[in-house]
């Protein structure tokens, strides 16, 4: 087993506001310093979504992302990771709008290849989604980073694998606990684990309350982790998590002391198969 562990911070998503809690950033010049102190307590790769500056709602503009994805190149060496989820984008030019983000050549994309229901709507991703989406990335040097939300996207993603779609290795988020994937216990990411293929990179996130359960599990069975806004704002139950960086800096003392080594960016590139 490779003893380095990556810890992906993904500081803001698109549903968590600073109503429920202040240190949320939604301003690209927020969430690009949420990002960096990410990197100082030891996260290799920052997972971005953008947010109306305004607003705080969900958004996709590709400036948004580009003014991100740049903000963090200039002061450090993280990996950065762009959503295509795009699950609030509906209609004919939502693929296209989805692949926007592949076009700025961050490291990695993350890569939805199942449609599922995603608390309250319909989160669609028909298989020409995914097949045109590993295209992209492949022809942009884009590292896919499929997320898996229930055991049958592991095999529509290991079929996307052995057509060639996906350059080895694979790299997935199992994702843990979402409503209405799979609930987040030990069975359950053991089940997941088990289907995984040989010789893949993957990660584990829990959702809420979960996220200490499923990042401890992942970093024993020698998984990677994330950590941030994006699943949880809670340090414990009932008290509010001051910033992104402080559960980096959580889970990379929890990683330690059970004998797990933090891998830099540079380390992270490695074990992804990234170019340098
Ligand atoms: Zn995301």
């Amino acid at each position: 087993m490779d003893n380095r562990i990556i810890i992906t911070a993904a500081v803001t998503g698109s549903n968590p506001t600073k109503e429920m809690n202040p240190a949320v950033p939604y301003t690209p010049k927020e969430i690009a310093a949420a990002a960096v102190q990410c990197h100082k307590a030891g996260a290799a790769i920052a997972h971005i979504h953008v947010r109306d500056p305004n607003t705080g709602k969900p958004a996709f503009e590709k400036a948004l992302f580009k003014e991100v994805l740049d903000r963090i190149r200039d002061r450090c060496d993280m990996l950065v990771n762009l959503t295509t989820s795009g699950l609030h984008l509906s209609g004919p030019d939502a693929i296209a709008q989805r692949l926007e983000p592949v076009s700025l050549k961050p490291d990695m994309c993350s890569l939805d290849l199942g449609s599922m229901n995603f608390r309250d709507r319909v989160f669609s991703n028909p298989p020409q989604w995914s097949r045109e989406a590993a295209k992209c990335m492949a022809e942009n040097g884009v590292k896919p980073e499929i997320e898996v939300f229930e055991p049958g996207h592991i095999r529509q993603a290991v079929d996307l694998v052995k057509g060639g779609m996906i350059l080895p290795p694979p790299a997935f988020q199992l994702c843990m606990g979402v409503y209405w994937g799979i609930e987040a216990s030990v069975e359950s990411l053991l089940f997941m684990k088990n289907r995984l293929p040989d010789d893949c990179c993957w990660s584990v996130l829990g959702i809420g309350p979960a996220q200490l359960s499923m990042i401890t599990m992942g970093i024993l069975l020698g998984g990677h982790i994330r950590v941030g806004f994006e699943d949880n704002i809670y340090r414990k139950k009932g008290v509010l998590a001051e910033s992104n960086a402080e559960m980096v800096d959580m889970a990379a003392d929890l990683a330690v002391r059970l004998g797990r080594e933090v891998a830099t960016p540079a380390q992270a590139r490695e074990i992804l198969g990234l170019p340098y």
